[in-house]
């Protein structure tokens, strides 16, 4: 075996410092300290970055703490908020409600799965909603929070939490976290790459001139795809035929009110609009289908509805849902909004540049790239990709809104067949198929399909063995209990002022 040293990458070069940028240089300057490996990101203060992307799930906080970050610390100065769920109205039918929560619901009864012994309460007429026995929704719905570790010994330690951030905030913090670390920041922008004869990046060149040489190329550029796409030309996959919507409109406003912890995800005539408090303002977007609906009239719908002054924008942004069909290829690889993009119904964006940067890590190539660890590295990625699809595409698919001709249209939208699957097996006795890398656990798909009214024909015979009663009566003691417990909490927003109240940088 040869010493890995004598052909390892000795520069790695990332080209955008957007939050994929700096997610990467971050992970980067942590795990390549005193591998040899130096790094580079190039950023354009006059290009800019997206300037969104402020809902989270719980895996941003496992990145956050690989790093050695103090979670603290991060919250405070990134102005965060806490984040336990996803609240989804009007998407089944106008004027209905469901919760999206993080962590469990219920626990196992005996050994069975809480969700089946509910199925079978329900299938006996017990009265309960799935998501009386979700941590998180409950302390959501009544905008109260504690963290899981300070409620040890209490139902509450169940839950689980993501968080709301600041973007520009949050890239700045990684910015000092990664400078700290020796990644070397270039300012400017990139106006040509050279590559050689065999497709493989060699160097980018600068508007003032400056090149910048490196041995693999991280494509962070956005939208702009400057490596991925306007160099290699990798195929993008199209995703718009089951993911209709095309669009943003963006704007920040001022908080009226304590923060909620929770997303805010309203099905609107053409799309949908969300709204995202952090602790000194608020995000809110308007995701609709150019189809049915135009900007001016996107923007006029999105400010009659959000609360408070109006910060910033209205700002539009175009997209095209789907992904490279290779996100690494030669020795570049794209992340972030470079490689795709999935409307941020789930918020899984940023977790998929963790993802992106983590098998980057597991893949490592040396300077041969070898084409196996690219291939491994593609599947991987796109089975991800391709689950985040599936799960947006179950909040649409099942609607039973038929109000506007957008809505109509979905119910004529013929879903991937890995989601067909997913349904039917679903629909038969509840199962899904919960592969140990999934991103989407159980409880996850339970509640959306719950919330959208499909519920499986049948419970599994296996749970008979467990004596009614004794469902009967978990269901009916631990409802009140949780609620009870969730009641005599703090409030959102004074947890958030008496342990991680706003710091902003020095
Ligand atoms: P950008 O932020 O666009 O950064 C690109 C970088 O490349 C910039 O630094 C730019 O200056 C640089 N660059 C480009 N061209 C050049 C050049 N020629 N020379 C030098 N530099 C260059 N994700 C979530 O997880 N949760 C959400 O709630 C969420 N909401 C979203 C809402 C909308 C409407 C959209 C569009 C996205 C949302 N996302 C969300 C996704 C999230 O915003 C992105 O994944 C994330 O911001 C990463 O963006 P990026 O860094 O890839 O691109």
């Amino acid at each position: 075996m040869q010493d890995a040293n004598q052909n390892g990458i000795r520069k790695v070069v990332i080209v955008g410092g957007g939050s994929a940028g700096w997610i990467c240089a971050a992970m980067a300057s942590h795990y390549f300290h005193k591998t040899g490996v130096a790094v580079e990101l190039i950023e354009s203060e006059e290009i800019g970055t997206i300037g969104v992307g402020e809902s989270t799930i719980p895996p941003f906080l496992q990145l956050i703490r690989s790093l050695g970050i103090d979670e603290q610390d991060f919250i405070q100065k990134t102005q965060a908020s806490f984040k336990l769920a996803i609240r989804f109205e009007n998407w089944r039918n106008k004027g209905e409600t469901y919760y999206h929560p993080f962590g469990q619901i219920g626990g196992p009864i005996g050994r069975h799965e809480f969700y089946q012994c509910w199925l079978r309460a329900k299938a006996n007429g017990h009265p309960s909603n799935l998501q009386d026995f979700a941590p998180a929704t409950v302390m959501a719905d009544q905008w109260k929070f504690i963290p899981p570790v300070r409620a040890q010994k209490s139902l509450l330690s169940g839950a689980n939490y993501a968080l709301h951030i600041d973007a520009k905030l949050v890239a700045q913090y990684l910015r000092d976290f990664a400078e700290a670390r020796g990644v070397k920041r270039t300012e400017g922008i990139v106006t040509d790459v050279v590559s050689r004869p065999d497709g493989f990046v060699e160097r980018v060149i600068m508007k003032n001139g400056t090149e910048v040489s490196g041995d693999l190329f991280i494509d962070c550029s956005g939208f702009r795809a400057l490596l991925i796409g306007k160099t290699l030309d990798e195929e993008y996959r199209d995703w718009s035929d089951v993911l209709m919507c095309d669009r943003a409109v963006v704007a920040q406003t001022e908080n009226v009110k304590d923060p909620h912890p929770y997303t805010v995800a309203q099905a609107q005539d053409a799309g949908w609009r969300w709204r995202i408090p952090l602790q000194h303002r608020a995000g809110n977007g308007y995701v609709f289908c150019s189809k049915y609906l135009s900007e001016d009239e996107a923007a006029a719908t999105l400010l009659s509805q959000i609360e408070g002054e109006v910060l910033l924008g209205p700002n539009f942004i175009p997209f095209k849902t789907g992904m490279r069909k290779r996100l690494f290829r030669n020795n570049v690889v794209a992340i972030g909004l470079a490689g795709g993009f999935i409307e941020p119904l789930e918020s899984t964006a940023l977790h998929l540049i963790y993802r992106g940067m983590d098998f980057l890590l597991r893949y490592f190539p040396d300077k041969d790239f070898d084409p196996g660890l690219a291939a491994e590295y593609n599947r991987r990625m796109t089975m991800d990709y391709e689950e985040i699809r599936d799960f947006i595409v179950l909040h649409y698919v099942t609607t039973q809104r038929d109000d506007t001709p957008f809505w109509r249209d979905y119910q004529a939208v013929v879903p991937p067949e890995s989601l067909r699957e997913r349904l039917e097996l679903f629909r038969a006795s509840g199962l899904l198929r919960d592969g140990v890398d999934d991103m989407f656990r159980a409880p996850s798909w339970q509640s959306v399909m719950e919330g959208m009214g499909v519920r499986p024909r049948r419970y599994q015979q296996l749970v008979d063995a467990v004596p009614y009663a004794v469902i009967q009566q978990t269901l009916d003691q631990s409802a009140p209990i949780l609620k009870a417990q969730v009641a005599a909490l703090p409030s959102h927003g004074e947890f958030l002022a008496e342990h991680c109240p706003a710091a902003p940088f020095q």
